[in-house]
């Protein structure tokens, strides 16, 4: 039987190795009437300036209420996506409904200076008419190209560098801003990344954890930082949890900072209320260091 564990507030489920293939084929057919349905939403976590700490922008994070299964995790919703050929349309779709909720919630984002970053995955950047498809969404909403942000990860830019840096000028052209997310997870290196016109580098959770490591994997930060900055990108540190990071990552030079610190993932409305305002820390917030407080 599947079972469900308990991960803070909310359950994922969680299947176990034999009931895994069972559940894809499961997710994979439920899919379209989720998206249709509107099991599949977004949550919204805000981006804060380290300078200023004003509340600069917000990452789009999908989530998936199963009727059955309860809350499914986007790493594993996003995999059979892939995997059964739904990424494009569920890609698009995720698209469109970040652009509404965030131009519906936000009217005044331009004169606020706000952002609106979106992940984007393997299939949809493989994909020829990827970026006819980033055009056309944008044409279709009026969203100002300059607001919107696009995730990709090291994997996306490295497999085929060639095309991939085509794509990532012509996203440019656009007007829309980029990220390489996850940043240090994958096989590039800074070096590789240079053939790219990227605006920002995402350091991964994993690396401001480390942080509390002393000065070994502080030095790692470091040296990120300065490269990044030497190739003209500017820095967002992910999953910053604690005073401490952040004061680390402001002296290091990192310019924003996104994680539990400053705000989980929220309903569009939530974020609205908080966006362009100075950011709060949470008060007495405590790091629980296991993975337990993913929401
Ligand atoms: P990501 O893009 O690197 O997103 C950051 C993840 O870290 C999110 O997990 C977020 O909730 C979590 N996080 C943020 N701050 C903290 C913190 O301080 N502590 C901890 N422990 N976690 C923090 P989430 O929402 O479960 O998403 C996981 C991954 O799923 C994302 O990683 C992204 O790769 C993928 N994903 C989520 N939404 C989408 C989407 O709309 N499209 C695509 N293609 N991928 C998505
Ligand atoms: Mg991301
Ligand atoms: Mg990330
Ligand atoms: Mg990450």
């Amino acid at each position: 039987r599947a079972k469900t564990e308990a991960r803070g507030s909310l359950r994922y489920f969680t299947p176990s190795l034999q009931e895994a293939a069972q559940t894809r084929a499961k997710l994979a057919s439920a899919l379209p009437a989720a998206m249709r349905e509107g099991q599949i939403f977004l949550l919204y976590q805000p981006l804060i300036d380290l300078q200023s700490e004003a509340v600069i922008g917000c990452e789009a994070l999908a989530r998936w209420k199963h009727p059955e299964l309860g809350m499914v995790s986007p790493v594993q919703f996003i995999a059979v996506a892939e995997e059964t050929g739904l990424i494009g349309e569920l890609g698009l779709y995720i698209l469109h409904r970040a652009i509404r909720d965030f131009a519906g919630a936000i009217p005044d984002a331009g004169s606020k200076n706000l952002t609106l970053s979106v992940n984007l995955s393997f299939g949809q950047f493989a994909e020829s008419e990827f970026v006819d498809s980033i055009r056309g969404a944008l044409d279709a909403t009026g969203f100002p190209p300059e607001r919107l942000e696009l995730e990709l990860t090291e994997t996306m830019l490295a497999l085929e560098p060639e095309r991939a840096s085509e794509t990532t000028r012509a996203l440019s052209a656009l007007g829309c801003k980029l990220a390489i997310d996850d940043f240090g997870t994958g096989y590039s290196s800074l070096a590789q990344l240079r053939h790219f016109s990227v605006d920002y580098l995402k350091i991964d959770r994993s690396f401001v954890v480390d942080l509390e490591g002393g000065e070994g994997p502080q030095a790692v930060v470091r040296a990120a930082i300065a490269m990044a900055h030497s190739l003209g990108m500017a820095i967002i540190a992910e999953g910053v949890e604690t005073l401490e990071q952040a004061e680390f990552l402001r002296s290091a030079g990192a310019e924003v900072v996104q994680g539990y610190l400053y705000g989980k993932p929220m309903p569009i409305e939530d974020f609205a209320a908080m966006a362009g305002e100075i950011a709060k820390p949470l008060a007495g917030y405590r790091p629980t260091h296991s993975a337990s407080r993913r929401l």
